[in-house]
């Protein structure tokens, strides 16, 4: 019997891939429901290859459509965040791929925690705004999450068969993103298409900019904290812009262990479907040969400020973190919008820590006001609207 899985965020650069994957072990996976934000046309072709059991659109304007398209062939349509979440009860699928961007992955993850589904984790702002609630949910729960960010995976792969005790160190490779190269003044013109061409992976546009500001690596070192239990003080960030090597772990007898391989999302991917386990790749092997150099260096929080917001939020706890994705949803918006400029992303979030009441312990209902404030108060700061608010 094939697994089966949902995939929330099909039609986005992970969801693509994780189709990709599927479509390679049709005897081991199947794909059973297909959630995507606003882009209708490409769900409906999704689910005409893959025949899920439902499919589902965020975007309740389009749900005519989807309708239209797919009830003849007997696959049942569903529109809304609600409908979204609601689906995570479903007792036809057991594991499910969170690929939806920013927020929205927050509600759906935690319902399907709750439902005692197994997860394969792609949405790290999940872990970002709400890391402390998300862990006390997986104690009392059956959910195994197995990470699908690059860096995860490879801790992840590097700590299987090691006792935990024996941990010193994470350490969380970066490729640095476009600008590693370019000196203070040089980053503060740059444009969203030079932003958007990141020299190593090929993904979304959010975490494309979070790249280019490096707070996806801020993000990440917060997304370790959480996934592998371990202090703040024990995760380093090193910049490495080859990026063959996927991330480390040092052990308290010296020992470093490393998880190699191409820049490719479709490895962790078929890590996490398969529960840990090997698949058979289909593209190219790394062939170390073909890297004269691998090299590693110090991260630069001067020329990228937002890096600081790790040990920041990490520090202060509550909903900090929380405000800090928020605040960058908009700002990321509003810089491709071209309406801030690349250095205000950092600006923008730190108005928005300093102006969003801070809460020592946040429930729930409060990660959902804090976000819900903070989402207004930097849109009314950028003039920029976000599109599908949850
Ligand atoms: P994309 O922007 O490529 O895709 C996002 C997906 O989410 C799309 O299917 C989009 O639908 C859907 N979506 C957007 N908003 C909503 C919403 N409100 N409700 C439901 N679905 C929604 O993003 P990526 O695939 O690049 O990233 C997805 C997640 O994975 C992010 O959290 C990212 O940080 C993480 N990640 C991505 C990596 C990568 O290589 N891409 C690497 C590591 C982590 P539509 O297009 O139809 O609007
Ligand atoms: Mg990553």
């Amino acid at each position: 019997m094939p697994h089966n899985i949902a995939i929330l965020g099909s039609t986005g650069s992970i969801g693509t891939q994780t189709l990709d994957v599927i479509s390679r072990f049709p005897e081991r996976f199947k794909a059973t429901v297909l959630a995507a934000g606003s882009n209708v046309d490409q769900l409906i072709e999704q689910a005409l290859t893959f025949r899920p059991a439902l499919a589902i659109i965020a975007d309740e304007s389009k749900y005519a459509r989807l309708h239209e398209a797919l009830s003849p062939a007997g696959i049942e349509t569903a529109a809304g965040s609600a409908a979204l979440a609601d689906a995570m009860e479903r007792q036809d699928f057991d594991t499910v791929v969170t690929a939806t961007v920013g927020y929205s992955g927050l509600l759906p993850t935690i319902r399907a925690i709750r439902a005692g589904k197994q997860i394969a984790l792609a949405n790290k702002e999940t872990l970002v705004v709400a890391g402390e609630l998300v862990t006390r949910l997986l104690a009392d729960s059956p959910t195994r999450v197995i990470p699908v960010d690059s860096e995860h995976s490879a801790i992840y792969q590097c700590l299987v068969g090691e006792d935990p005790a024996t941990v010193s160190k994470l350490i969380i490779t970066a490729s640095g993103g476009p600008f590693r190269t370019f000196t203070r003044e040089q980053i503060e013109d740059v444009t969203p298409a030079q932003a958007l061409h990141h020299p190593r992976w090929n993904m979304g546009a959010k975490i494309t900019i979070d790249s280019a500001t490096m707070l996806n690596k801020a993000f990440e070192i917060i997304e370790a904290r959480w996934l592998f239990d371990v202090t703040p003080e024990q995760i380093e960030a090193v910049v490495h812009p080859q990026s063959i090597v996927h991330s480390m772990v040092e052990f308290i007898d010296g020992a470093v262990k490393a998880q190699l391989g191409i820049p490719d999302m479709r490895l962790p991917i078929r890590y996490a479907l398969g529960d840990a386990s090997r698949l058979p790749a289909s593209e190219r092997p790394l062939s170390l040969s073909d890297y004269a150099h691998l090299t590693f260096e110090k991260p630069d929080p001067e020329k990228f400020p937002c890096l600081t917001l790790a040990p920041y939020a990490l520090r202060r706890g509550g909903n900090a973190a929380c405000i800090i994705n928020a605040a960058n949803e908009v700002a990321v918006r509003a810089f491709l919008e071209e309406k801030i400029r690349f250095p205000e992303i950092y600006t923008t979030i730190t108005r928005a820590l300093d102006a969003i009441p801070f809460i020592e312990t946040p429930e729930l209902e409060d990660y959902v006001a804090t976000h819900r404030a903070t989402v207004t108060f930097t849109e009314e700061l950028t003039g920029c609207k976000i599109p599908l608010r949850v």
